[in-house]
């Protein structure tokens, strides 16, 4: 039984918050503090246990450390957004608290994706006794514990990693992002990168496009080689000869996006309009529909998994294709949400629940990503939470190959 703080009250926040309250064995008491205190209450408000609810400032550090000390969680479950990363965890040094969340932390003026800044408080945290678990999203997060899955019962070495993000949803707007759009045009707006003999091969923004056939009805999709933070730390602790990450994009939303990255619009940098520096990507998030308000309209299904090649454990060479779907309606059904919040809140639940129950395995001193810690217990608990993985075992090569 324990205290946990959730920080962010957006899409991702409302399920880590729904599946938390699903377990007060182990989760005995939740606040969940954001930017704006209302959009807590409303979470709140759909739960059928009480919580509680704050306003913060999760870029500043006192004012976290104020919260932290008022309500003494054990673990802090920071779902807000990149840039407040280090900040939280400077709030949780501070403070004496564990640290988990899903995206590695970005400074707001370069769209930059690297462990470096986290990684370095690896020294503090172990100083501290205490625990922080990086990226336990889906991807990076679930894709993370697949790899260190095969690699535990599958492979004694893998070849190649290739990541496939399939959102195959239909929300019913013109253009619309499943997740935070500031991040979300930041990543796929940012040059491809892939890891291949030990060094990082550079590619333009969408420049390697393939067509994937999905599993459960899906059926054949457009998928873009793109760069994604858990190819960082999976190419560092585990030895591969290439690892690539591919997500779909519908025609749509990609005409779409051409025509905001011509006009400027997903500029980072602040423009003068009328006097008034202002940053075009930030407006344009204003103007989006927020992914928090996506879910009662969205339809179909997500399929994100891995596809591993490799020596098993007999010598031979071996593929695996392992891989979650989700249906966006029955996300809806249980959480309020739409299925890319689900599946990024659900691990999100997992990691803080392992921390609490697991010490001996996932409340080790210092900073891991899940890669790092054994991926069984995780495993079990997504068929358990919401998120049921398939192993297959593909006859034919990866498309393209
Ligand atoms: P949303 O934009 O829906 O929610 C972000 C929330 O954070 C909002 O409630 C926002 O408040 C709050 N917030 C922003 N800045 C601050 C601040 N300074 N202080 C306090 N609260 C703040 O995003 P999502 O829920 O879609 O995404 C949440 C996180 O999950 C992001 O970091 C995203 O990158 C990550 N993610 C990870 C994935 C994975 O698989 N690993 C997949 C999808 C997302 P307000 O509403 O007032 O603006």
């Amino acid at each position: 039984m324990a205290k946990v703080l959730i920080i962010g009250a957006g899409g991702v926040g409302r399920v880590v918050v729904h599946k938390c309250a699903q377990l007060p064995g182990v989760f005995s008491e939740i606040l969940l503090a954001s930017r704006t205190k209302s959009k807590c209450d409303a979470i709140a408000a759909e739960l059928s246990r009480p919580i509680q609810t704050a306003a913060v400032d999760a870029d500043n550090v006192p004012e976290l450390a104020a919260l932290i000390r008022g309500f003494q969680p054990e673990v802090v479950v920071n779902v807000a957004l990149p840039y407040q990363d280090l900040a939280i965890m400077d709030a949780c040094l501070e403070t004496g608290v564990h640290y988990i969340d899903t995206a590695n932390y970005e400074p707001r003026d370069v769209a930059k994706f690297e462990y470096h800044w986290q990684w370095a408080y690896q020294d503090k945290f172990k100083a501290a006794g205490l625990t922080a678990l990086l990226g336990c999203g889906f991807d990076p997060g679930v894709t993370n514990v697949f790899t260190a899955h095969a690699l535990k019962h599958h492979f004694t070495s893998i070849d190649t990693l290739d990541i496939i993000d399939c959102n195959a949803g239909d929300h019913g707007k013109a253009f619309a992002t499943n997740f935070n759009p500031e991040i979300n045009l930041r990543e796929v707006t940012a040059n491809g990168r892939y890891w291949e003999n030990g060094s990082w091969v550079e590619t333009k923004p969408l420049e390697i496009k393939r067509s994937f056939d999905f599993p459960d009805g899906i059926g054949p999709k457009n998928i873009y080689c793109l760069y994604h933070e858990e190819l960082e730390s999976l190419t560092k602790h585990i030895p591969m000869r290439r690892a690539r990450f591919w997500m779909t994009f519908g025609d749509q939303y990609i005409k779409h996006m051409e025509v905001l990255v011509n006009v400027g619009m997903t500029r980072i940098d602040p423009v003068m309009h009328k006097g008034v520096p202002i940053i075009p990507i930030e407006f344009l998030k204003t103007l989006l529909p927020e992914p928090g308000t996506l879910g009662p309209d969205t339809k179909g299904k997500t399929c994100i998994g891995n596809w591993i090649e490799g020596t098993a454990k007999d010598g031979a060479f071996k593929r695996l294709y392992i891989y979650n779907i989700k249906d966006h309606e029955d996300c809806y059904r249980e959480t309020n949400s739409q299925g890319v919040s689900y599946t990024t809140g659900v691990p999100a639940m997992i990691a803080a629940k392992q921390l609490l129950t697991n010490p001996a395995e996932y409340r080790q001193p210092g900073v891991w990503n899940l890669e790092q810690l054994n991926p069984d217990p995780f495993m079990t608990d997504l068929n358990t939470h919401g998120l049921p993985w398939i192993e297959s075992f593909p006859a034919h090569p990866l498309p393209g190959e």
